[in-house]
């Protein structure tokens, strides 16, 4: 009998969780409602609610909407949306997930009291990534945004700096962002040798236990499935970390992809998946991998 099992850490985080369940009781009710991008980074679970009713907009059809309400997704957005839907008469529902409204006003915050001339604000995120757009329109576009320890050579280290991050972040990474950063100030400190360095981590808490709970599961298993959208950055990082964990390890979309022959002489088979996977989309790959074991 093989042994199949779902790591008990996976399923979606907090905010997307809220969200989703917002359009689905909504679409239930009957309403109209358009979502403003995809409301997750994962291609079956926007399918499935668009075929409960979603309809999927862009930024653009905002100003020329016909009749219902806008729901924006956990990643938030920036001010100007907000003063589109207003001047167009668009009735939103703010699905900003609480945590990034928190950051949003925290970097809104620490820039209102920078001196401009000598301070800059720096986010370790991804600068295509909604978060992370939604976090530069608090601060008007002001604030350099980088990716990795590479980026940092982009930092003027004349200036004081104040550094967030996107939630969604790797917080190893963001670590190492933290030093080499720190270590990239006091060397080009100038004659003084006086740097100021402010580092604000704000990964999100569910992003910081996913990684020790996957190394605590993905090493029990002989195979192991790891499930996300392949355009979710969070499923791309914890699927390399999952595979450095496991070498045997396979990065899929949803149930269809499966394949018999990767269970062939195995004996246990753990699944887990990322912060934008449902749980109903973990138990499907269960139920497929039991399917394909038996026959
Ligand atoms: S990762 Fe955290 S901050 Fe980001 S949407 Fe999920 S719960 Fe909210």
């Amino acid at each position: 009998m093989v042994k199949i099992e779902i790591d008990p850490g996976a399923g979606f985080c907090f905010g997307v969780e809220e969200v989703i369940k917002t359009a689905e009781t909504r679409l239930r009710a009957g309403e109209v409602l358009y979502g403003l991008g995809d409301m997750v980074h994962n291609a079956t679970e926007v399918k499935r609610l668009q075929e409960l009713g979603l309809k999927t907009i862009n930024h653009e059809q905002l100003t020329t909407l016909p009749p219902g309400k806008v729901l924006f997704r956990a990643h938030g957005e920036p001010p100007g949306t907000y003063q589109t839907a207003k001047d167009y008469g668009v009735e939103i529902i703010d699905g900003t997930c609480p945590i990034v409204s928190r950051l949003q006003k925290k970097i809104q915050k620490a820039y209102g009291e920078m001196n401009h001339e000598t301070d800059q604000l720096v986010i370790f995120g991804k600068a295509d990534h909604p978060e992370t757009i939604g976090l530069l329109g608090q601060v008007n576009g002001d604030a350099l945004v980088v990716s990795s320890v590479e980026d940092i050579a982009a930092i003027d280290p004349s200036k004081k700096v104040c550094l967030f991050s996107q939630t969604t972040m790797d917080p190893e990474r963001f670590e190492e962002v933290e030093k080499a950063l720190e270590n990239y100030l006091s060397k080009n400190a100038g004659t003084s040798g006086i740097h100021h360095f402010k580092a604000n981590c704000t990964v999100c808490g569910q992003m910081k236990k996913r990684k020790p709970g996957l190394s605590a599961f993905a090493g029990k298993y002989e195979v192991m499935l790891f499930v996300s959208g392949k355009n979710s950055s969070n499923g791309r990082m914890l699927y390399e970390y999952c595979l450095s964990l496991n070498p045997v390890t396979y990065w899929i979309s949803g149930a269809e992809e499966v394949k018999k022959e990767w269970f062939e002489g195995h004996a246990s088979i753990g699944i887990s998946g990322a912060t934008s996977t449902s749980r109903q989309q973990l138990e499907s790959v269960l139920e497929k991998v039991k399917e394909l074991t038996l026959t």
